[in-house]
């Protein structure tokens, strides 16, 4: 197993991790270990089908001193520590913005596909050394010789908000897009050319770099607590989802 792991603390009782994997066809479940302090065992919480962990304890309320391991079979990544870059006063603004998203403001839950720049070519049909497509029919990716490049899904909630449908023009020839206004948390970080898929199935591609809140006392500034972004509707889902090269998109 080779994979690439970041972890952050995201609220008082939140922290998230997040990996991604050499081998973007890799569907295998991973384990995920734990413990409370450093003399204490790592212990298994879970399994997870996905690339991303959230884990939300009552352990983890004041306690910084807590690692874990990611494992698949036998093999384990780690100690993992997890970035502390918030204080109290600003897990505690992430927590408020989490609770009105899910409970107060119209969120909506989603699935995130992180864009990772990374596998982004078909292992099947793309051949890195000529560095062009040496198949003309591909079982594992849409064609196109892309395939992989994202990591997730990342189950969270979301606040989409009306917009109209714009005409934009594309080599004279009209062509209708909707970009609507939407705003999250800080689980996960959002960047251009992320995909969101909303509670109603519809997939929205983020047209530019979001807009990161970090309010907070004057020594931490890295500490991210609401982002604001804008959402580009995408029509073509079917192929979208093949060409994401992660499974599990419609469950
Ligand atoms: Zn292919």
């Amino acid at each position: 197993m080779n994979i690439k792991v970041t972890a952050e603390r995201k609220t008082v009782d939140t922290v998230f991790l997040q990996w991604v994997s050499d081998d973007p066809r890799e569907r295998t479940d991973y384990d995920i270990y734990f413990a409370p302090s450093d003399t204490e065992q790592l212990r298994k919480i879970d399994t997870v089908p996905t690339y991303n962990f959230i884990h939300n304890s009552k352990e983890l309320i004041d306690n910084h001193r807590i690692r874990y391991e990611i494992g698949k079979g036998a093999s384990r990544i780690g100690p993992i520590y997890p970035e502390n870059n918030g204080d109290k006063y600003l897990y505690a603004l992430a927590d408020q913005y989490c609770w009105q998203l899910k409970y107060a403001l119209q969120g909506v839950p989603c699935d995130v596909y992180c864009y990772t720049n990374t596998d982004n070519y078909c292992p099947e049909c793309w051949s890195k050394e000529s560095n062009k497509q040496i198949k003309t029919k591909c079982n594992t990716c849409d064609g196109s010789g892309r395939y992989g490049g994202y990591t997730g899904p990342v189950k969270c909630y979301i606040s989409i908000m009306d917009g109209a449908e714009t005409d934009n023009y594309v080599g004279g020839v009209s062509k209708p897009r909707t970009i609507l206004r939407a705003w999250l948390g800080n689980i996960p970080l959002i960047n251009k050319n992320d995909i969101i898929v909303d509670s109603l199935k519809r997939v929205f591609r983020v047209t530019g770099d979001p807009e990161r809140t970090t309010a907070g006392s004057e020594q931490n500034t890295r500490f991210i607590v609401k982002q604001t972004l804008l959402i580009e509707k995408l029509d073509d889902n079917q192929k979208f989802y093949q060409t994401l090269g992660i499974g599990r998109a419609n469950e």
